[in-house]
């Protein structure tokens, strides 16, 4: 396996408040890798410095061989790095289509291949195909969690990012939106997702990395986690081997 994604001892602030210290893991190409933690582990802080979204106070973090660590977020998604963010952000009013079409801003002069990425996204989520000239806002949560992660694969990334995937959403869609994880990894995509439900997200990855107050204190793969007794004590809960 090739390194697609790494960050080495990075620190992240915000103003003076320094929140992550000397993050380091790394995503291998065709990788699903999560970040585990509770609430306010810095797994938002740590995507966000990913994704270019917050500045690396120190440290360095490496794309496809190509030290990112200054890089503005539009040259990150160029580069082949996608993000749904936390909460979905989709624009409610305007349609499932239009929505895709911004995902797919590096074809802005090519409408044909921007449009072939709509009818591929369009295809492998029927629930979208339904309601693509409905506004977003429409969409029940879950629907709109597909609509980010399928306006995320637009620009046909090498690693999508996704924020907290199954916040707010109900069991079975929870459920749906790991299969559509699994799935996109299948198809070819590394993925890198953080999660504060540890259970889902152990199912669902091959390795993953546990934050807590904003420093790695475990890792290994989801097997490993799911055994390792301080991961099931801090944050599993009761989990079933
Ligand atoms: P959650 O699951 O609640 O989103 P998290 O693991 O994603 O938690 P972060 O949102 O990254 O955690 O927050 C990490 C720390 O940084 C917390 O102490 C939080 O209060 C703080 N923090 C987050 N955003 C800001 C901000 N914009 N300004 C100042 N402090 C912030």
């Amino acid at each position: 396996m090739t390194r697609l994604l790494t960050l080495e001892g990075v620190t992240l602030a915000y103003g003076n408040v320094v929140v992550c210290e000397d993050i380091t893991f790394h995503v291998d190409h065709g990788e699903v890798v999560t970040l585990i933690g509770s609430n306010g582990a810095g797994k938002t802080t740590t995507m966000s410095a990913v994704a270019g979204l917050l500045p690396t106070r120190s440290g360095r973090i490496t794309f496809d061989g190509v030290d990112i660590t200054s890089m503005p977020p539009h040259l990150r998604v160029r580069l082949g790095l996608s993000l749904v963010p936390e909460g979905r952000h989709v624009f409610p009013f305007m349609s499932v289509r239009e929505n895709l079409l911004l995902g797919g801003f590096r074809f802005k002069s090519s409408p044909k291949e921007a449009a072939s990425a709509v009818a591929e996204v369009l295809d492998r989520f029927p629930a979208l195909a339904r309601r693509a000239n409905a506004n977003a806002g429409t969409l029940s949560g879950g629907e709109q969690q597909m609509l980010a992660v399928g306006r995320a694969t637009m620009s046909r990334p090498k690693l999508i990012c996704l924020d907290e995937p199954s916040m707010g959403l109900g069991p079975l869609i929870v459920a749906e939106i790991f299969s559509i994880i699994n799935e996109i990894s299948a198809q070819g995509t590394t993925v890198l997702f953080v999660e504060q439900n540890a259970q889902y997200a152990l199912r669902t990855a091959h390795r993953g990395y546990v934050l807590q107050t904003g420093r790695v204190i475990a890792s290994g793969t989801s097997e490993e986690l799911r055994h390792d007794q301080r991961v099931k004590d801090a944050y599993l809960g009761k989990v079933r081997a």
